[in-house]
């Protein structure tokens, strides 16, 4: 019998109502004849809610406390899902992720999955039950609970698709599909019906939540096709697959904006070998991960370091500011969490010129001044003042053709 996964967005689960939809989604699939995995995030706001309550003690507290905290969203609503498929006739148990021993680094607040014990799941699967997961949360070794970061439920979802060997996972959420830029922005951009995982992965990786960047991962390497659709209305969504040869003629596919970075520059530190080094293992050893770097060289042989980390974080490099400064001798660390990284994607960039040239007179014909640039083989990426968001977004749409024509009535 083939395995469905379904996963279930904050929205999808917003009340008690939008649960019952949900459950009836699941035993749909059930009734085509499929074993059911559901997969559901907090209701809407939960998350937030409970670590705007954790900011207001701390916002660099202990992570292992945060996670404690943030995980119990996800609790409430498998147990309402559950109860939502029970009460519709069909059989149903919900599991938290240390009960399916979801295993993880202890990277709390961003854990990595290692591995899952998916013999619980078949067991219930095989009795005829739908079984309900709870995104987010995982343990690790020493049976700490973790959580896998915000956005997480969705690598919960591809993560078990994959260890149970899913025909597909489904991940419902309050957009039909996966668009050319955030439609909430861009209100007219185009919507696409089939990306290739490399392209959604960088997507995800620059800002476009629809998707959890380690979801995309995971399926691209388990080859776990991913269909992204809105639980509100029955129409298709987005297939993210292997690329095929038809995506290369797109150059760009996809603008996408990310407000969840600040700027830390470290200023005139000793320009001499090993100083960027000591720096960015501080940071890591803390597990702050960096994005983009930038060196300027400067005068009389001091430097100025400048790079992004999410504003998250911010509170913990604070923490560490005067270790920072005296490790590499710097004289100061200015922090600017008031950023935007914009990037262009598109697999087509492998085989056109002239993408990043044409991403940089866009903004600048709109006056925006750009503070940082990074570039791989298929992305380009500005770092932009927060203010000019919207007007580069739109913008860059417009240039590289990702906006329908208006139609007027
Ligand atoms: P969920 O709670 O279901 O996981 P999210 O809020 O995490 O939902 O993700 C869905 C949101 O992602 C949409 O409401 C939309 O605003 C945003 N989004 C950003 N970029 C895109 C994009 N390129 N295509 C579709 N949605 C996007
Ligand atoms: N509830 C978590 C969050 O809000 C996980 C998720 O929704 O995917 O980040
Ligand atoms: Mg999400």
């Amino acid at each position: 019998m083939s395995i469905i996964v379904q996963k279930f967005g904050g929205t999808s689960v917003a009340d008690t109502k939008r649960i019952m939809a949900v459950a009836k989604k699941a035993i749909r699939e059930y009734k085509a004849g499929h074993q059911v995995v559901v997969t559901v995030s907090a209701m809407a706001g939960e998350t937030d809610r409970l670590l705007n309550l954790a900011n207001e003690i701390d916002p660099a507290g202990a992570p292992r406390e945060r996670d404690m905290l943030a995980s119990t969203g996800e609790q409430v609503s498998i147990a309402l899902t559950a109860m939502a498929i029970e009460k519709l006739g069909a059989s149903a148990i919900s599991f938290t992720g240390p009960q399916i021993d979801m295993r993880t680094d202890d990277g709390f607040t961003k854990a990595k999955i290692r591995s899952i014990n998916d013999a619980v799941i078949r067991k219930e699967l095989d009795e005829g039950k739908i079984v309900v997961i709870a995104g987010f949360q995982g343990q690790t070794d020493e049976q700490e609970i973790t959580t896998l970061g915000r956005g997480g439920s969705d690598t919960t979802a591809v993560a078990l698709a994959a260890v149970l060997g899913a025909e597909r996972c489904d991940i419902y959420t309050d957009v039909d599909g996966v668009y050319s830029a955030d439609p909430r922005i861009v209100p007219n951009v185009k919507k696409i019906p089939a990306l290739a995982y490399e392209e959604m992965l960088e997507m995800a990786s620059s800002g476009a939540k629809v998707l959890h960047t380690r979801a995309v991962q995971f399926a691209a390497k388990y080859q776990v096709p991913i269909q992204v659709l809105s639980s509100f209305e029955d129409k298709p969504g987005t297939m993210i697959m292997q690329e095929v040869q038809e995506m290369e003629d797109v150059v760009v596919s996809a603008i996408t904006h990310s407000m969840k970075d600040a700027k830390v520059t470290l200023s005139k530190i000793a320009d001499k070998p090993g100083m960027a080094a000591a720096a960015f293992q501080l940071l890591a050893d803390r597990n702050i991960n960096v994005d983009l770097i930038v060196q300027n060289v400067g005068k009389e042989g001091l430097a100025d370091i400048s790079f992004t980390v999410e504003r998250a974080d911010l509170p913990y490099i604070q923490k560490l500011e005067k270790e920072l400064l005296q490790l590499v001798a710097a004289q100061e660390i200015l922090y600017d969490p008031k950023i935007a990284k914009i990037s262009a994607i598109g697999v087509g960039m492998k085989t056109h010129a002239g993408i990043a040239a044409r991403m940089f007179s866009t903004l600048a014909a709109k006056d925006i001044n750009i503070l940082m640039i990074s570039t791989s083989e298929i992305k380009v990426s500005c770092v932009i003042d927060q203010d000019y968001t919207e007007l580069a977004v739109r913008a860059l749409c417009e240039e590289f053709g990702l906006v329908d024509e208006q139609v007027s009535a």
